[in-house]
């Protein structure tokens, strides 16, 4: 839990479509690229940082790109290739957490406090993001990793090119504020005039004005928010754009099943797997659902509504074997799937759960696991044989 006391990560591709283009270009490695408009008017889209190096940067006019660099090689967008480019981005990203909220085709946030079992701190998942989109895609980014957005974002920019900035919590002031105060979000041209009036020129400058004043110059809203920004503070979370209406797990038995205590030991599996990834997606749910398809096709599903949303092995287990199993005939007829599914899913990562962690997942396991040992013998649970494991076709 300590380790991921900074878990938001920002991460950017540096100079996305130079890069793209550069994949298929070797010769243009290390050479001043842009990417733009090559008629009269065109500007500049994205520029290489040998590019930037003169002075280049985007939205710059070509004309005055092509005047500090003359050299500088101009290549023509393509759009559908960024944008397919952008999605095999963004699938590994999801491939770490689907707490993915993109900001634009080339930078996203990502809440990476679900993965806290798979890496002992949160720079381990950026230089994990890195090296596999150096390694799959042949492209650089940068990743910031702080408490929260704003200081995530900044320490992205501070990362680049091609880097990875980790700013701990109790670091967080002290890399904040010598930075120049025009990189706060909300800062534009006047208030950026206003605060040099004020004798503001970096952040800590601004932290050391009092609400009140910034209140009087700014306005009520943009005082309040620059202040906050001032001392680090920023509570939006990371929304991923499209949460799972429902997460589900199912398998489909080579011999049929027969028997309760079969199936309780296939749902005691289910519950674990179910569990497991509710917490790598970072949600828990309320609307629990077992399906059970018998060996003659027929399909029974039954739902029950839990009290308060969860994500623990045991409470799926038990909440299923006390309310749904017994909705079925289980020793009538052979059972050839079992699945069991949790909708009205919500963000497990809401602040109120960072002060809790939870008891991590092989205690409510073994919890469960002793729970039909000791009705049903050792001999109740063993190795599935599956046929067909939705889980691996993801
Ligand atoms: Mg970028």
């Amino acid at each position: 839990m300590e380790a991921f006391t900074e878990s938001v990560l920002h991460v950017d591709m540096d100079a996305f479509f130079v890069e793209v283009e550069r994949r298929e270009r070797v010769d243009l490695r290390g050479r001043p690229v842009v990417v733009g408009g090559t008629g009269r008017r065109g500007v500049v889209a994205a520029a290489s940082y040998e590019a930037r190096a003169y002075g280049i940067y985007s939205a710059m006019p070509m004309v005055h790109a092509r005047r500090l660099c003359p050299s500088v090689v101009v290549l023509p967008p393509d759009h559908h290739k960024y944008r397919a480019a952008s999605e095999q981005v963004f699938r590994i990203l999801r491939s770490f957490t689907p707490v993915v909220e993109s900001l634009s085709v080339d930078e996203a946030f990502l809440d990476v406090r679900g993965l806290r079992r798979h890496y002992s701190d949160p720079v381990g998942v950026g230089m994990g993001i890195r090296d596999r989109l150096r390694q799959d895609l042949e492209l650089p980014a940068s990743v910031g990793i702080a408490v929260n957005k704003f200081l995530a974002k900044l320490a992205s920019e501070a990362a680049k090119p091609d880097g990875l900035r980790h700013v701990p919590a109790n670091e967080s002031l002290a890399f904040l504020h010598p930075l120049p105060v025009r990189l706060l979000w909300g800062v534009g041209e006047a208030t950026h005039a206003s605060l040099e009036r004020l004798g503001v020129a970096t952040v800590g400058d601004l932290a050391e004005v009092p609400e009140a004043t910034l209140k009087k110059h700014l306005g009520e809203a943009a005082g309040a928010h620059l202040h906050e920004l001032s001392w680090g503070r920023d509570s939006r979370s990371v929304v991923p754009e499209s949460v799972a209406k429902s997460i589900s797990v199912e398998e489909t038995y080579e011999h049929d099943l027969r028997g309760k205590e079969s199936v309780e030991g296939e749902l005691l599996r289910h519950a674990n797997r179910l569990s497991s990834r509710l917490r790598t997606a970072g949600v828990t749910g309320r609307a629990l659902t077992l399906k059970i398809r018998y060996a003659d096709f027929t399909t029974l599903t039954r739902s029950v509504t839990l009290e308060t949303p969860t994500d623990v092995a045991r409470d799926l287990y038990r909440a299923a074997r006390d309310n749904l199993l017994g909705k079925f005939a289980l020793d009538a007829k052979p059972i050839r799937l079992i699945g069991v599914s949790m909708a009205r899913l919500t963000s497990a990562n809401a602040p109120r759960q960072l002060a809790v962690d939870r008891p991590a997942k092989w205690d409510d396991l073994a919890d469960a696991v002793e729970h039909v040992r000791q009705r049903y013998g050792s001999g109740s649970i063993g190795p599935a044989r599956l046929v067909g494991d939705p889980e691996r076709e993801e």
